[in-house]
């Protein structure tokens, strides 16, 4: 019996197994039958604003323009876009008045959850998610991404930006309505500080950006699922989740405050293409994904932003638990091979 490969991610120590023995498809993760969400009255469906805190953000149509407003105590806007709203359970929580480094951090080993916590509603329809969003909402959503990253990254305390969704019960989210969460947290998450790390390292030595060299040699590769003017899609190398995928902006931008207000319609095209080909040849799967990127000068050189899409189709048990190594068993190269021959509709 041949061995399994052992891969070991672009730049980050991580390692996975990937185990081909069992020739998994697609199709065998199709079966499962997504759980239904609880159902009942929604907070976040347009008549049920009263239900939430006030939103600081709010798009609303004005003529054929968007105009941007927010609610003020107990009034609240309806006919509404999109709304950002702050979490009500908050991981971390806005300073009251001001911070400076000596709050945030008290020891070593202790620094205080001072950052912002919020949830963005993506649309009013319930289930308008990306894989089936119309093209002029998820621009819309891509716009709110900005201007909360432009807010929350000029605060002094704020060191690192997420923006990330879950998709699905089994994915974390515990209500089925469209929606994104943003957390800004007073450090740099240790996943992108490792790919920072390892990146500085590349540019040093090859002068280069790694991320342009991985997307330049995975456009020519067995992973690449699309490409277009813009973007470049493929699955990893060393794939943690079966059917993972990521996508690159292909020019180098550093963060999403980058993209051009003409890039954000092909984003939003490319983002929808891959989600709906994995809605459609995984039945709906569960999914994470976040958005990886830097704000600091610093990295500008070689730091590039991108999205990583996380299905959940496998469960980590106590190998990869206790280990810190992954076993996928599903090849990136199968995986993108289905990806490239899926319909999104
Ligand atoms: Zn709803
Ligand atoms: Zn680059
Ligand atoms: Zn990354």
């Amino acid at each position: 019996m041949p061995f399994n490969e052992v891969r070991k991610d672009y730049l980050l120590d991580r390692w996975v197994v990937i185990a081909t023995g069992r020739g998994r498809r697609p199709t065998d993760f199709a079966k499962q039958q997504a759980q239904p969400v609880k159902a009942g009255v929604c907070p976040m469906c347009p008549g049920n604003e009263h239900m939430t805190p006030p939103a600081f953000l709010v798009y609303l149509r004005s003529d054929k323009r968007v105009k941007k407003s927010e609610d003020k105590d107990d009034q609240r806007h309806k006919d509404w876009l999109i709304r950002a709203i702050p979490n009500l359970y908050p991981a971390f929580s806005r300073p009251q008045g001001k911070v400076d480094s000596k709050q945030v951090c008290k020891s070593r080993n202790l620094a205080m959850a001072v950052g912002h916590h919020e949830v963005l509603v993506e649309s009013p329809i319930h289930d308008e998610h990306p894989a089936n969003a119309r093209i002029t909402q998820l621009v819309l959503v891509i716009n709110a991404y900005v201007d909360r990253l432009r807010q929350l990254s000029a605060k002094p305390y704020v060191q690192y930006v997420s923006i990330f969704r879950n998709h699905g019960l089994e994915a974390g989210a515990s209500l089925s309505h469209a929606h994104s969460q943003i957390i800004a947290t007073p450090f740099v998450p240790t996943i992108v500080k490792e790919e920072m790390k390892a990146a500085k390292k590349f540019w040093k030595e090859k002068k280069k950006c790694a991320f342009c060299d991985i997307i330049e040699k995975e456009s020519k590769g067995p992973r690449l699922i699309l490409e277009n003017s813009k973007f470049a899609v493929f699955t990893p190398y060393a794939s943690v989740n079966p059917m993972e995928f990521w996508m690159f902006p292909k020019n180098h931008q550093t963060s999403l405050l980058d993209v051009r207000e003409d890039e954000a319609e092909t984003f939003a095209e490319t983002l929808k293409e891959c989600l709906g080909r994995l809605k459609c040849l995984v039945n709906d799967p569960p999914y994470n994904f976040g958005f990886h990127m830097t704000m600091n000068k610093e990295t500008s050189d070689y730091y590039h932003w991108h999205l990583e899409v996380y299905p959940k189709l496998a469960t980590w048990a106590g190998f990869e638990k206790s280990t810190g190594v992954y076993i996928n068993t599903m090849t990136p190269e199968t995986a993108a091979e289905s990806l490239r021959e899926a319909s999104s509709h």
